[in-house]
C-alpha cells in the first residue's frame, strides 16, 4: 500500500507541474485564466458597462436547457460558479447574442419566442458542409434583470439579430436579412433611425463598436466565383448560411472606409477591438490543417503583425475586453469535464511586449543582405565571409552587446581544408581561417544559452560542397542553408536584448563559419566555451529553416539530450505544425559540436529539398511567414528552458557515448535525415558517384548495405564506417514500392 500512496502522491504533484507549466505557458497575454461555467454551451458571453456582470448564451441538456437561452453572471460573487447564473430569456424558443444596454439594469437579445415555444430544429449538413441558421423568426428584445421584455425593438420579417450597443450608449448596431441579404445595420438605441452599413452581397455580421464608438469590426463571407455566389444564394433561401471562409473588416459607424483586415482564408470570426482600437482580436482556424482548430489571433487594424494568444484546447472564440481592458473574457474547449463541452473563461489581459516578436521585414533584410550576389556565397575564409562577419558584427554592435571574448565579435579559426571532401586519402588540402561572430548578452544571471547558426556557405563551389554537377565558379548564395537561421539568430538577438523583461539567464548568440568544411567552427568555439562560460546549459541551434512547407512540417532534434525538452517543444509548438522530434544530440550540423561537449542541444530544420547545396537556394524560395514563426518559437522555447530550475544534460542513444563514426568511404548521396518507418530517403545523388554511377535515384530508399540493415542516417554511417575503398557490395533499395539490388562501388 505504501508505494501505491506514494504513486499517487507523486502523480499528483506531476499533474500540478504539468498545470503549472502550461498556466505560466506560451499563452504570455492571459495570466490567471478562470473557468466561469460549468458543464454544457456556453457561450457569447459580454461584460456589462461597469465590468460588474456577463450576458451569455447556455445550453445544457444536463441542466434542463435544451436550447439556448440567455442568462447572466454575476462576476461579483466570491467563487465562480453555475450559481451565478441567472435567467433573463423567457425560457422559450431559442435565443441568441445578448447584450448589456448603457444603463446595466437591461439587456437585448434576439429570441425565436414570439413564433413558437418549441426550439427550432438545428439545420441538417448538407453535402457534408457545417451550416449555421439564420432563423427568420429572430427578432431583438429587450428585457430587464429579472426577465421581463420591456420592448421589442425590431418586427421586421426575416433574420434580425446579433445586436450589440456602442460605448457612448447612443448606437446599436445588428445584422438583418430585410434588405435581402445578411447586411450590418444600426439604430438608435430607442430602435428609431435604421440605417443600413454594408451592401456587399454575403454575410456580415457579428460586429462590435470600437471603443471611441466610431468603428464597427465585424466578419464577413463574400462569395466572389459564380458558382460560390450561386450556392450562398441558393442556401440563403433556406435560411441557412455556411460560415467555412470569412474574413474580418472595419468600417466607419455610417459604412465608409471599408476596409478588409485580414486575408488569411477558412474561418476569421468573432472579432474584438483591443482596448487600444489600433488592433483585433479574433477567433482563427487559418493555421489549421484539419480545419476544427480555433485559436485566438491578435492583428493589427493595418492587417499587419498577427500574433497567436491562445494555445490550449481545439476551441477558443468570443473574445471580449472588460470596460476597463484589463480583463479578457472568451468560450474554450480547455479544462473539459465532459466531452464537447464548452466554457467560459475570464483572465487579466497583459499586452505584449512589441520587441519580443520576431519582424519579418527584418528577417528578409539580414536574408536579402547575406544572400546577394556580393557577398559571392559567404565561403570560409573568402573576402565575402569577410563582408558577412562585418554586417553581422554590426548588427550584434547596434544592439549593444558585448564581444564574447576579446574586444571585437570575432573568433578566429585556422584549419585545412580538404579539396575533395569525399575522399580522405587523395585529397589535397590547403590552410584556411575562419571567422565565428558571437556576441553576449549579459543578464548577470547563473546560467547561460548558446543561440547559434552557421553562417557560411559553399561560394563558387571551390571546396567541393555542391550537389550540383558541374558548379563550379556559380555562385552558391545559400539562403535556406543557412542565411535563414542566422537572420533568426540575429532576430532573437534583437528580441531578448530590446525587450522589456530581464531574463533568468544570459544569451550567447553564435554565428559559425567554417560549418560546410565540417562544422569547423563550431567545434573551435565549443572546445573552450566551458572554461569561458562554465555556466553553459543549453545550445539552441538552427541550421535551414526557410523552407516550411505546405504542411508545416519541422523537424526538431536533440530533444532526447535533456528530460524536459519534449514536453517544452511539444507545449511551443506553434498552431498547425506538424512537429517531427529526433532525440539524437547528433546531427548534421553545429549543435553536434556542444553535444559532444555534454551541453544539452536543440536543432530547427524544415528538411531538405532539391535546391539544397545548389546555387538555386535563392531568397525568393524562403517562406518568410515560416520563419517568422520558427523563430517566435524558438524565442518561446529558450525562455522556458531558461525558466527550468536545472537543464540536466542526458547522452542520447544514437551514437550515445561514441564521437560521430569516421568513415573511409561514400557513396555520393544526399540523405534525407528525418526518420521513416521504410529506411534511409535519397534526398539527392551525386554526380558520378558511386551511387549514381549503380542507378540510385533521388527519391529511392536505402535499405540495406552488404549485410548491413539501413534504418536512418545512423545506421548508415555506421555501415559506412565498416566499409573499404573498393569494396563491392549489394545495396538493396525501394523504388515505387518495389525492391530492387544493385551493386555498388564503394570509393
Ligand atoms: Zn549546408
Amino acid at each position: 500500500m505504501y508505494s501505491n500512496s506514494f504513486k499517487m502522491n507523486s502523480l499528483f504533484k506531476l499533474a500540478f507541474l504539468l498545470l503549472c507549466i502550461n498556466a505560466i505557458g506560451q499563452e504570455k497575454n492571459l495570466k490567471n485564466i478562470q473557468k466561469l461555467t460549468f458543464g454544457g454551451d456556453n457561450a457569447e458571453a459580454y461584460f456589462s458597462p461597469n465590468g460588474n456582470m456577463l450576458t451569455l448564451q447556455v445550453s445544457n441538456p444536463k441542466a434542463n436547457i435544451p436550447c439556448d437561452q440567455i442568462y447572466i453572471y454575476d462576476l461579483q460573487s466570491k467563487t465562480y460558479s453555475s450559481d451565478n447564473l441567472k435567467l433573463v430569456s423567457t425560457g422559450k424558443g431559442r435565443t441568441t447574442c445578448s447584450y448589456f444596454m448603457p444603463d446595466g439594469k437591461h439587456i437585448i437579445y434576439a429570441s425565436t419566442h414570439a413564433s413558437s415555444a418549441d426550439c427550432p430544429a438545428p439545420p441538417k449538413p448538407h453535402d457534408g458542409k457545417y451550416l449555421w441558421a439564420v432563423y427568420p423568426e429572430f427578432d431583438i428584445y429587450m428585457a430587464d434583470l429579472k426577465g421581463n421584455i420591456v420592448k421589442q425593438l425590431t418586427n421586421s420579417p426575416g433574420y434580425d439579430a446579433e445586436a450589440v450597443v456602442s460605448p457612448d450608449g447612443k448606437k446599436i448596431a445588428f445584422t438583418s436579412t430585410r434588405s435581402g441579404d445578411l447586411e450590418l445595420w444600426t439604430m438608435n438605441i430607442d430602435g428609431t433611425n435604421l440605417k443600413q452599413i454594408t451592401n456587399g452581397l454575403g454575410y456580415d455580421g457579428g460586429s462590435f463598436f470600437s471603443h471611441d464608438s466610431k468603428k464597427l469590426v465585424f466578419r464577413s463571407s463574400r462569395p466572389k466565383t459564380e458558382a460560390d455566389i450561386a450556392d450562398y444564394k441558393a442556401l440563403l433561401k433556406e435560411n441557412v448560411v455556411a460560415p467555412t471562409e470569412m474574413e474580418i473588416y472595419t468600417c466607419n459607424v455610417d459604412g465608409s472606409d471599408l476596409k478588409q483586415i485580414t486575408h488569411l482564408g477558412k474561418a476569421n470570426w468573432a472579432p474584438f477591438f483591443h482596448p487600444s482600437d489600433k488592433k483585433i482580436i479574433f477567433s482563427s482556424n487559418h493555421h489549421s490543417t484539419r480545419g476544427y482548430d480555433f485559436q485566438l489571433y491578435m492583428i493589427d487594424i493595418d492587417g499587419t503583425n498577427l500574433k497567436q494568444i491562445t494555445w490550449e484546447s481545439e476551441f477558443n472564440a468570443f473574445p471580449m475586453f472588460s470596460p476597463d481592458g484589463k480583463k479578457l473574457v472568451w468560450s474554450s474547449n480547455r479544462q473539459q469535464n465532459a466531452a464537447r463541452e464548452t466554457n467560459v473563461f475570464i483572465a487579466d489581459w497583459v499586452d505584449s511586449d512589441e520587441n519580443e516578436k520576431a519582424k519579418p521585414e527584418l528577417l528578409k533584410k539580414h536574408i536579402a543582405y547575406l544572400t546577394s550576389d556580393e557577398l559571392k556565397g559567404r565561403l570560409t575564409g573568402s573576402a565575402g565571409e569577410q563582408k558577412a562577419a562585418d554586417y553581422l558584427s554590426a548588427q550584434f554592435k547596434s544592439l549593444g552587446l558585448k564581444p564574447y571574448e576579446g574586444k571585437d565579435y570575432i573568433q578566429k579559426f585556422d584549419y585545412k581544408v580538404r579539396l575533395n571532401p569525399h575522399d580522405s586519402i587523395n585529397s589535397e588540402s590547403i590552410d584556411n581561417t575562419g571567422r565565428n561572430v558571437i556576441a553576449y548578452l549579459d543578464n548577470k544571471a547563473a546560467k547561460t544559452i548558446v543561440i547559434g547558426a552557421h553562417y557560411d556557405h559553399l561560394g563558387l563551389n571551390e571546396h567541393n560542397n555542391s550537389t550540383k554537377a558541374n558548379s563550379k565558379g556559380e555562385i552558391h548564395n545559400g539562403a535556406d542553408d543557412n542565411a535563414s537561421g542566422t537572420s533568426g539568430v540575429l532576430e532573437l538577438a534583437r528580441m531578448f536584448s530590446k525587450n522589456k523583461a530581464t531574463e533568468k539567464v544570459n544569451y550567447i548568440f553564435a554565428l559559425f563559419s567554417g560549418e560546410e568544411d565540417g562544422l569547423i567552427g563550431s567545434k573551435h568555439m565549443a572546445e573552450t566555451l566551458k572554461t569561458k562560460y562554465p555556466n553553459v546549459v543549453a545550445m539552441i541551434n538552427m541550421d535551414m529553416i526557410g523552407r516550411l512547407n505546405d504542411k508545416k512540417e519541422l523537424i526538431v532534434g536533440g530533444v532526447g539530450t535533456s528530460p524536459e525538452f519534449k514536453k517544452l517543444t511539444e507545449k511551443n509548438k506553434p498552431a498547425g505544425f506538424n512537429v517531427t522530434m529526433e532525440d539524437s544530440g547528433i546531427g548534421p550540423t553545429d549543435h553536434t559540436s556542444f553535444y559532444l561537449k555534454d551541453i544539452a542541444v536543440l536543432n530547427f530544420f524544415t528538411g531538405t529539398h532539391s535546391d539544397y547545396h545548389k546555387p538555386s537556394d535563392d531568397e525568393d524560395k524562403i517562406n518568410y511567414t515560416g520563419v517568422t514563426n520558427i523563430v517566435d518559437y524558438v524565442f518561446r522555447m529558450a525562455n522556458d528552458v531558461a525558466d527550468l530550475d536545472k537543464v540536466e544534460f542526458t547522452k542520447t542513444k544514437a551514437n550515445a557515448g561514441k564521437t560521430r563514426p569516421k568513415y573511409k568511404v561514400t557513396m555520393g548521396i544526399m540523405p534525407d535525415y528525418s526518420e521513416h518507418a521504410d529506411g534511409l530517403h535519397i534526398d539527392g545523388v551525386t554526380e558520378n558517384r558511386p551511387a549514381q554511377v549503380a542507378g540510385i535515384k533521388e527519391g529511392d530508399v536505402l535499405t540495406k548495405i552488404g549485410t548491413f540493415e539501413i534504418k536512418d542516417v545512423y545506421t548508415y554511417m555506421d555501415a559506412l564506417a565498416k566499409i573499404n575503398a573498393g569494396d563491392i557490395l549489394d545495396v538493396t533499395i525501394l523504388r515505387d514500392g518495389e525492391t530492387k539490388v544493385v551493386k555498388v562501388k564503394f570509393e
